[in-house]
C-alpha cells in the first residue's frame, strides 16, 4: 500500500534532472499507444499521473526539452541522456504523469489502466487477471 501524502522522488539516467511530486498518484497507467512505443523505445510508457501543482523539479531544469508529440501533448525528456521524464497536456494542466522508470525508490503503487490497448505490443506479456 502506498500513503496518500509525501513525495515520490525521480531522476533520469544521468542525474542532471531530479524531481518530486507530491503524492496522491490519481491513477498509473501503462500506455501502448504508438507515440509512448516511439519515445520510450518499448512496449509502452507507464505513468502515475499525479497533481502538477505538487510536481517540482529540483535539479536541471534547463535540461528538459519537451517534444510536442500531438497538438496538447508534450513530452519532457532530458537533453543529455534521453530519458522521458512526463507526459502532460496542455489542455488538463492541473495533472502531469511522471513515468515510473524514474521514480526512485521503485513505484509502490499498483498500475490499474492500460490505455490503447488496441496497439499493445503482441511480444508483450500480459498483466495478472484483475483480482
Ligand atoms: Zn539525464
Ligand atoms: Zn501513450
Amino acid at each position: 500500500m502506498m500513503a496518500d501524502t509525501g513525495d515520490l522522488h525521480g531522476s533520469c539516467l544521468c542525474g542532471g534532472i531530479r524531481y518530486r511530486a507530491a503524492l496522491p498518484v490519481f491513477h498509473a497507467s501503462h500506455c501502448y499507444c504508438t507515440m509512448c512505443q516511439k519515445q520510450h523505445g518499448a512496449g509502452a510508457g507507464s505513468y502515475a499521473n499525479v497533481a502538477s501543482a505538487g510536481f517540482v523539479i529540483a535539479q536541471g531544469q534547463d535540461l528538459i526539452t519537451e517534444h510536442h508529440s500531438s497538438d496538447d501533448g508534450r513530452r519532457g525528456f532530458c537533453s543529455v541522456c534521453g530519458s522521458n521524464i512526463y507526459w502532460r497536456s496542455t489542455e488538463s494542466p492541473d495533472r502531469i504523469a511522471v513515468t515510473l522508470g524514474t521514480l526512485e525508490p521503485e513505484y509502490a503503487g499498483p498500475v490499474e489502466r492500460e490505455l490503447y490497448t488496441d496497439t499493445k505490443p503482441a511480444w508483450l506479456p500480459s498483466l495478472k487477471p484483475a483480482r
